[in-house]
Parts: structure tokens; sequence; C-alpha cells
């Protein structure tokens, strides 16, 4: 039988954005081909094999919510899923809905044209696929184009090295062995502890120090579970309406406010917790640096507390961004593991690496000997991934030109320019400030309700006003401006990539607010969408 190559959509990526996709996409009948460049399934899940690699949303709330038995039948083992639980959990639910057949993997999108005259997509991949359709649905990831900094020198290390994004699928032997980990954010932050206890020795290079808040990770309660499941109804409507997508509370109390008792009840209390909810102690930390300051001053104490040698503990201290302007991170016995006798920090603002030597890292002041160096030094976030395909829209216009100056894009779904080209947590959209499944599931759900609109209406094409993205645009920078996101070198402004222009790129109002701007422009005949 020979492949058919002409479809009404292509999706690319296999994460669970490119999964739910495909099966609404079957839903409404419409015949699909998902590339995704990875072995199987699980996007993130798949490629992030690192030790000690975690969610930091519960696992009860970080799974999908479309379909009432799968959320019954499976059951999470721990409070935060492990990636070897998430991607089983994706396996699972691509047998589940029998994905795997419109799925080709190890296959990547090089390239989309958008064919004017036969209003088509053309899409090529890098094993010679060459398919037409109608619509392309972008299911790339945010965080999935893993970036090493160039440092000089770098091949020439005679050990093994490795970006946590792609770890090797095979056991990496760690025992006995002398560690480097260079970055200190969200995969830092778990991969280092985890590393401690395997290795020989591990030094960490860190550059920023980071906030990190407790999860204080343990098996799943049967009883918390069981009533998770008799509850969800009303556990999905809080996280479709919070801001973060998350169940847990977020107060609207002032911390300038609170009396010094009230302030640190309440941070201690959310401390005991762990995880997320933290964040949510006073309304004003995310707007006003003094209340900001107030929760900052309390975690560095707890580092205080923690770290024995007071010289590492100010190290660790961050100073220089306030709390929760960086991706926040969420963490088992961080700060602990620099007492241990085998694990040192060097401070690389300071000394910068200035090559990697055959032996190691070298900085101004010593050459590190290492067996192994682990890059834990994050993404091209948010557009890395889109823009490393070559997409050009109506008259040839290359989305790399477009967003040249940053990604532009009417409500993070679409991009003026680029007809029935749909990108899922596209930039502009909440995204990565928000717990992933429900904004992924929100996307898939409102671009699969507009495909339904597009047909309903005998319509084939849809492209977002320019105008319209104009409007959006300076919506989202508006309320970046109104919060302090924008005083931290954060990848949400592409501050980690050399060369990357500096925009504060998700959607910071949260996604309830969000829904609701996407759910009544829908019901508005797709406000700032052209037809035809
Ligand atoms: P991904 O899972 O990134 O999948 C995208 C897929 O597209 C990838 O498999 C990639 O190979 C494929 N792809 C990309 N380009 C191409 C191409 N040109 N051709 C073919 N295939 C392509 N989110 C949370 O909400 N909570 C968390 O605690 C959390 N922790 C995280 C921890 C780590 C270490 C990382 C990296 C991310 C984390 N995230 C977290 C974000 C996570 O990426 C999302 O939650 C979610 O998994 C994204 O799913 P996705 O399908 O949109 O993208």
């Amino acid at each position: 039988m020979t492949e058919a190559t002409s479809f009404d959509a292509v999706v690319i990526g296999a994460g669970f954005s490119g999964m739910y996709m495909l099966h609404r996409l079957r839903g409404l009948g419409l015949t699909a081909r998902l590339y995704e460049a990875g072995g199987g399934v699980g996007g993130t899940w798949y490629w992030n094999r690192y030790p000690g690699a975690r969610c930091d949303v519960e696992s009860v709330e970080y799974c999908y919510s479309f379909s009432e038995e799968l959320q019954r039948d499976w059951d999470w083992t721990e409070r935060y899923p492990s990636q070897p639980e998430i991607l089983r959990y994706a396996e699972h639910v691509a047998d589940r809905f029998d994905l795997r057949r419109d799925m080709r993997f190890r296959t990547r999108v090089t390239r989309a044209a958008y064919d004017e005259a036969a209003a088509r997509w053309r899409v090529e991949t890098d094993r010679g696929d060459r398919v037409t359709a109608r619509f392309v649905i972008t299911a790339v990831g945010c965080l999935s184009d893993a970036r090493i900094p160039g440092f000089p020198g770098a091949e020439s290390f005679r050990g093994e090295s490795y970006h946590t994004g792609r770890w090797p699928h095979e056991e990496v032997e760690l025992a006995g062995k002398r560690v480097a980990v260079i970055g200190t954010g969200s995969s830092g932050i778990q991969v280092i502890p985890v590393l401690a206890e395997l290795a020989a020795e591990v030094t960490v290079f860190q550059r920023t120090p980071n906030y990190t808040i407790p999860a204080w990770n343990r098996p799943l309660q049967p009883e918390y579970a069981r009533w998770v499941k008799d509850n969800y109804a009303d556990i999905r409507r809080r996280m479709r309406d919070s801001l973060f997508g998350i169940a847990a509370s977020f107060n609207t109390g002032s911390a300038l406010e609170a009396s010094e008792q009230e302030l640190r009840e309440e941070l201690e209390a959310r401390w005991a917790h762990g995880g997320p909810g933290f964040l949510g102690a006073f309304a004003d930390t995310a707007v006003d640096p003094r209340a900001n300051e107030l929760v900052a001053e309390f975690v560095r104490e707890k580092i205080r507390q923690t770290v024995e040698d007071p010289r590492v503990a100010e190290l660790l201290s961050p100073r220089d961004h306030p709390i929760g302007t960086k991706r926040p991170c969420f963490d088992t016995d961080y700060y602990a593991t620099f007492n241990r006798p085998n694990v040192r920090l060097v401070d690389v603002r300071r000394t910068p690496i200035e090559e990697i030597t055959a032996a190691g890292p070298r900085t101004a002041e010593a050459t590190y000997e290492v067996d192994v160096i682990v890059y834990a030094t994050g993404y091209d976030a948010l557009t890395g991934a889109l823009l490393a395909i070559d997409v050009t829209g109506a008259g040839g216009a290359a989305l790399r030109e477009k967003w040249a100056a940053g990604p532009r894009t009417y409500l993070g779904l679409m991009t003026a320019g680029f007809p029935n080209l749909f990108t899922i947590t596209g930039p502009g959209s909440p995204s990565v400030l928000s717990n992933m499944f429900v904004s992924i599931e929100q996307h898939v759900d409102w671009i699969a309700d507009c495909l339904r609109h597009l047909a309903e209406s005998g319509a084939t094409v849809i492209e977002a006003d320019a105008d319209a993205e104009d409007a959006w645009m300076r919506h989202v920078g508006e309320i970046a401006a109104a919060t302090l996101f924008p005083r931290a070198n954060s990848w949400y402004l592409g501050a980690n990539i050399p060369g990357k222009p500096r925009v504060f790129m998700p959607y910071a109002g949260g996604v309830g607010t969000y829904r609701a701007a996407c759910d009544e422009i829908a019901a508005k005949g797709y406000e700032g969408f052209v037809m035809s």
C-alpha cells in the first residue's frame, strides 16, 4: 500500500499537545499525519531522562482531563510524578486511543510552505517525506530545543557530556565518577542532589542562584487519590479558572499589609506544604518589589538555616531578581546537598568558564578535572523549535523574518500572514507560566472547535488579522510590564540565548482570564480572524 501524501492536517510533535490534537482531529473526521523527531511519544518526558527528572505540578493535576474514563482508570503513585511514570502515562494514552498509527517517529519536519493558490501547506521532513495538508498544527514544545552555550573547546573534552534534555536512553554509569554540572535552573536543581548520591564528586557551576521551594514529594496516599477522583470536576474547574492552572489556593492578601506574625505563619505553612502553592502566599509579591522582597528574604533565611558554610549559603542566595520572576524551582534536598563533602560550588559569575579543556571546565582560577559534564543549560524557549522549521506563509514570507524582533501572534494561536497555521501553546499565550496540561487542552479544544466552525460555515481558510495581532501583542506587553517578570534575565525573555530579542513572550494574565478572552473571541464569530 502506498503511503498517503495528502491530509487535512499535519501535526508536528508527539508530546501531550500533539497527541491530544491528533485525537481531536480524528474526532472531527479529519485525516491527519503527525511527525515526531524523537523515537516515541511523550515529548519532554521522552527526552528528559536525567536522574531526578520530575514534574513540579502534582500528578493528579498534570494529566489530561478530556476523558473521564482515562482520568478514572489511571493511578499515579507519587505526589509529583517522575519522568518514567509520566512517560508510561503518555504511552498508555497513545495505546488507549490508538494514536501511533498516524504518527511517524524519528522524522523531523524541516520545512512548511504555504501554497496560496492551492490553499494548502507543503510539508517536508528530514527523511524525504513530501506531503500536503490544509492545516499545519505545531505542537513542537516550548522547551524542546535544548541549548548548550558555545564554550570554546567543548569538543576537546575527553570525558562524556550530556545535556539534561537529551539524556541517553541507556543507563549512564556515574558511580565513582567526578561530575561537573553546568547550570542551576529547574533541571540543575533536580539533577544535582541525585548526582551527589550517585557520583564520587559533583562540582556545580552556578551563574545565577535560584530560589527553590521544597517539593516534599511522597507516595500518593490512596485516600487522597480517591478523594481527587471523586472531586475531579470541581478541581478541574478551579484549575481552569486559576492564574497558573493549578488548584492550590492563591491568596488575594498583601504581604505589605500583613503583620510580621501573619507573614511568617503564612509562609511557614506554605513552605511546609511545599510546591508551587508557596508562591501564592500573597498577591502583591508578583507586582510590588517590596512585598516580593519579604518573601525572597524568607527563602534566603531558609538557605542560611540549611547550608552549614555561610559563604556557600550566601553564594546560593539569589539577590539579582525577584522571587517568581524566573521559572520557579521545586526540589528535594537541593540546598542540603551543598553540605555534602563530595559537592562543591563554583561561582561562574565571578570566574566565568573560559573554556572546556580535555580535562574539564577551566575558569580563570582553576581547571576542574572531571569525567562527566552535565549541561543543565536549558532551551531556546518558546520560539526555538518553531523557528528551527523553515516556515513560509502567504507570498513566501518567512516566519523567521517576521519574528526577527520577537514573536508576534494573535492569542498565541496564529500569526498574521500564515493562514491555517496553528501554534499550540505559542508565544503570547500563558504556556510556560502555567500547568501546561491546562494550557494544552485549552488550545487543542479551541483549535478543534475553530476547525469545526470553519467546516460548518463553509470556509476553508482562517488567518489572524494583523491589527488584532498588534492589539494582542500590546496587551501581552502591558500585562508583563505591570508585573515584576521583566526584572529578571530569564528565558521567558529570551535572555539565555545570545542575540535573541528581549521580549517577554508568554501571556502573564493567568489561564482563567486568557481562556475567557479566547472563548469570547470565538463566541463573537472569531473576532480578529479572517475567514474565507
Ligand atoms: P513537548 O513535550 O516539548 O513535545 C514537543 C515534541 O515536538 C518533542 O517531542 C519534539 O521532539 C517534537 N518536535 C519539535 N520540533 C519538531 C520538528 N520540527 N519535527 C518533528 N518533531 C518535532 N510543565 C509543567 O506544566 N509542569 C512541570 O513541572 C514541567 N516540568 C518540566 C520539566 C522539564 C525538564 C521540561 C523540559 C519541561 C517541563 N515542563 C513542565 C514543560 C513541558 O514541556 C510541558 O509540560 C509539556 O510536556 C509540553 O508538551 P508539548 O507536547 O507541548 O511539547
